[in-house]
């Protein structure tokens, strides 16, 4: 007899396990399937078989502000074994004449470095940052944790409040914009470029001035998962486990079953039925959810012709260099600035804001920028990544998919790549030249590989381009997390808010899914209209 749940979630990265969990706290049955051998997706951490104990976050590493997600507090995950350490100093950019601009956890020892390179700019930070406080506190962090409204009605409601009507104001503007008007030291303008825009929007679009200020004004500081990204995967399992969920790995959807015109379930790779009562919802990307998994005649034609229009971030992909190292790298910059001996996320290759045209010029072309990368020694603050006397260090940067025109270009041009970061990071770092003991690298294309959601490696399953923002995203019709089929719902990154591990994909289609199904999800925030209201 086929097995039946109350519903199916396929892909059990972050945003599938947050799902997962509420709706079985709220007394569902359900079974997520994900075609990898463990689950937790993007937050995956692997042992080097060359040296056991050795621990390599090879996706998710800098996790943002995760211990204030109400998520993170609902799911009792602390209680099921997550942990966080936040480094004091969140961020440092080392400029190649050895200068440090700093992002700490305290603002004020962030605008005391900035005020070393221009007095005027960090005046401008303290500025932004007290007028978007409550613009993020009232209207970007609600809007993040709700399913996002339709587009005229959001403007409407932000025309009614001071704060909404600046909000509005700087959006108009694109990040590159606002930077050059607002900021004067180029060092500055490319460090907070690049700390916010280049990492998640297209810098050059109108539409997210925003991003900045609000970085600025966030609470949110970077984070990491103490024993490696892939514990907080493990505590999602429990509390998945703890709310009667199943979760089934290396199980490969072969369609969703559609009957009587409402999704009823999967038909596995393996040709086994799997029943729903109520819902199935996928997080993976539009074309694997209504290309691959739904019979093309159960496709209406205006929503093939969205789901070919759906972009993928051309800035997304990252190539990584992992190090095993003797000891971590030691600055040559900390002579000047010994806090640097404890930096979390270390930038290096960018001085100069004029340096983002040429990315995008190569990402276009598919050709190879001079380097800019960031990356940590997680070792330094976790020691359980590694046996004693081990570290590991990695570095990341942002480089085309379609490399030289053809992703396959990766296989042959990854190690030579890996060189050329090595190099830069001894020159920042001269004890690399002996401390390095085992490396290896990983392009846009095993990011692919691993993740095929990530399509044309891109992290954040989709860009924020081409009107794929709010309520359409990831395009018109499919913005609420319900798809045109009845009982097919999305609940991953290609969906409001977006990528990275924020989990409010999974925590938005959450609170649709359990309202459509009668039951009150009574952990969520109040209506997002009310709370606009009172702005
Ligand atoms: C190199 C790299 C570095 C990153 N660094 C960061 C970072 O520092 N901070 C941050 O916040 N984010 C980072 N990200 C992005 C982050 O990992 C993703 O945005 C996030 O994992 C998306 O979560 P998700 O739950 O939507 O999807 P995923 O985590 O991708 O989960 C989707 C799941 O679906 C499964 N799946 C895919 N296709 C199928 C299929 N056909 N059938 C069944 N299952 C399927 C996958 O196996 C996976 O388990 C990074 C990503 C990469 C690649």
């Amino acid at each position: 007899m086929a097995a039946t749940y109350d519903g199916i979630i396929v892909g059990a990265g972050h945003n599938g396990l947050i799902l997962q969990a509420y709706l079985g706290k709220a007394g569902l049955k359900v079974l997520s399937i994900d075609r990898a051998e463990t689950a937790g997706g993007g937050l995956a951490t692997m042992e080097n078989p060359r040296h056991p104990g050795v621990l390599h976050n090879t996706h998710a590493f800098f996790q943002r502000a995760i211990t204030a997600m109400p998520w993170y507090a609902d799911l009792d995950l602390k209680r099921h074994g997550a942990e966080f350490i936040e480094p004091e100093l969140n961020v440092a950019l080392l400029t190649s004449d050895g200068r440090a601009l700093e992002w700490w956890t305290d603002i004020e020892r962030t605008i005391a470095s900035f005020g070393k390179f221009s007095r005027r700019d960090a005046d401008t930070l303290r500025r932004w940052r007290d007028e978007f406080v409550p613009i993020v506190d009232g209207i970007l962090m609600p809007e993040g944790l709700s399913p996002p409204l339709p587009p005229e009605r959001r403007r409407a409601l932000l025309q009614k409040s001071v704060a909404g009507r600046r909000l509005l104001e700087v959006s108009a503007l694109s990040p590159i914009e606002f930077v050059r008007r607002e900021f004067e030291h180029p060092t500055i303008q490319a460090g907070l470029l690049f700390f916010n825009g280049l990492r998640e929007v297209d810098l050059r679009l109108p539409g997210f001035g925003h991003h900045i200020p609000a970085l600025l004004a966030s609470p949110a500081k970077a984070q990491m998962s103490r024993g490696g990204s892939a514990a907080l995967a493990r505590a999602l399992e429990r509390a998945v486990a703890a709310s009667g969920g199943d979760i089934r790995v290396a199980t490969e959807p072969k369609r969703v079953v559609v009957e009587n015109g409402k999704a009823i379930g999967i038909e596995t790779s393996s040709g086994e039925l799997i029943r729903a009562r109520h819902f199935v919802a996928s997080s993976l990307n539009p074309h694997q959810t209504f290309v691959d998994l739904l019979d093309r005649a159960l496709v209406p034609r205006e929503v093939r012709a969205r789901i070919e229009a759906f972009q993928y971030n051309l800035l997304a992909p990252l190539f990584a260099l992992n190090l095993v190292l003797r000891e971590p790298p030691r600055y040559a910059a900390a002579a000047r600035h010994p806090e640097l001996a404890s930096a979390f996320m270390v930038i290096l290759g960018l001085d100069h804001v004029d340096q983002f045209p040429d990315i995008v010029r190569h990402h276009e072309a598919g050709t190879i920028p001079p380097t800019v990368m960031w990356g940590a020694c997680p070792t330094l603050f976790d020691p359980s990544q590694a046996p004693d006397g081990l570290h590991t260090a990695f570095m990341w940067e942002k480089l085309p998919y379609h490399l030289d025109g053809d992703a396959a270009s990766w296989d042959r041009a990854r190690d030579a790549h890996g060189q050329v970061m090595l190099d830069l990071w001894r020159r920042h770092a001269p004890n690399l030249g002996d401390a390095v003991i085992d490396s290896f690298t990983r392009s846009p294309l095993d990011t692919e590989r691993d993740l095929p959601n990530m399509r044309e490696g891109d992290l954040l399953v989709g860009a924020f381009a081409n009107g794929q923002v709010g309520r359409n995203r990831p395009f018109i019709g499919a913005g609420h997390y319900r798809t045109h089929v009845p009982g097919l719902y999305l609940c991953g990154s290609s969906s409001h808010p977006g990528g990275n591990i924020t989990g409010l994909p999974g925590y938005n289609a959450a609170q649709v899914i359990l309202t459509d199904l009668g039951i009150k999800p009574d952990w969520a925030p109040s209506d997002l209209e009310a709370r606009f209201g009172s702005v």
